[in-house]
């Protein structure tokens, strides 16, 4: 099997971008993985700082190896991991890359605990990939109405390469015009110059999509020809996975079964993954 590091590569050099998608429960993570080698399509499954502690890391990281060891090409994350010491537990629980996200902290103080995540990843296994974020990442995974937007929040090409260089990461997630979550009052647009100067000056760095749920498939396209090789979605998923379940157990309120009433939720996930690895152009890449 390929490295993450080796796809990356490969979707840099072809122009499409692997799908992250977010995961709390074991069918959530089935319908990932189902719909991924459907498609022959590498993928990345992740949990955040909030899965992460309701899941346990040992446990996210059994079930992902339990695909793995079957022949999948899925790598688990550890998606907005707000410390250094949370990050580094995943670490030591066997993820296979990390996104620490002290973007909110300054300038030199998100340097420092990125470069310790870099330090502790890099000992554990030297090809880890670890992401580091610069910029304000506004918004929440969830339905919002608006969530103002400022370019003075944006990432900046110089600050970039400053940041790469002082820590040592090999992907970056960047903040132009993306946020996180479902605006309902207002339409996001993404700063492709803002994207092609970051790529300038980072030639060698992977430039991660933040936010993919909120925008419309064209814009996330268009990143992709300029350059973005990772997109994340979660808040999508969740709605879907939620709507699903909530019109079953309304149809039928007196199951109890949840291998029965979590399919049509598993199958409403399962198609949004599919439809999405074919918008991020990942079909047959394995
Ligand atoms: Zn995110």
């Amino acid at each position: 099997m390929k490295t993450l590091k080796e796809y990356f590569a490969q979707a840099r050099e072809e122009k499409w971008a692997i799908g992250h998608f977010n995961f709390l429960t074991a069918d959530q993570l089935k319908a990932f993985v189902e719909a991924a080698a459907e498609l022959k399509s590498p993928i990345m499954v992740g949990t955040s700082e909030g899965e992460a502690k309701f899941v346990g890391h040992g446990q996210a990281v059994a079930l992902v190896r339990s695909y793995q060891e079957a022949g999948h090409a899925v790598f688990l994350n550890a998606d907005h991991h707000k410390s250094a010491d949370f990050a580094k537990k995943a670490i030591d629980a066997g993820y296979d890359t990390i996104a620490i996200d002290t973007s909110k902290l300054p300038y030199e103080e998100n340097v420092a605990a990125v470069k310790e995540v870099v330090e502790h990843g890099k000992a554990k296994n030297p090809e880890m990939m670890i992401e580091g974020e610069l910029g304000y990442l506004k918004g929440s995974s969830e339905v919002q109405e608006k969530v103002e937007i400022s370019k003075d929040d944006f990432t900046k090409p110089e600050e970039a390469k400053a940041f790469v260089e002082a820590t040592g990461i090999e992907r970056l997630a960047i903040v132009f015009g993306n946020l996180h979550g479902v605006t309902t009052d207002q339409e996001m647009h993404l700063d492709m110059d803002v994207l092609r100067g970051v790529l300038q000056a980072v030639p060698d760095v992977q430039i991660v999509l933040h936010g993919g749920s909120g925008l419309e498939t064209t814009e996330i396209q268009e990143a992709i020809a300029n350059g973005v090789t990772n997109v994340h979605v979660n808040t999508e998923l969740r709605l879907a996975y939620h709507d699903a379940l909530e019109s079953e157990l309304a149809k039928d309120d007196e199951s109890t079964t949840p291998y029965k009433f979590e399919k049509p939720a598993y199958e409403a996930t399962k198609a949004m993954i599919l439809q999405k690895l074919k918008e991020y152009g990942s079909v047959n890449r394995l």
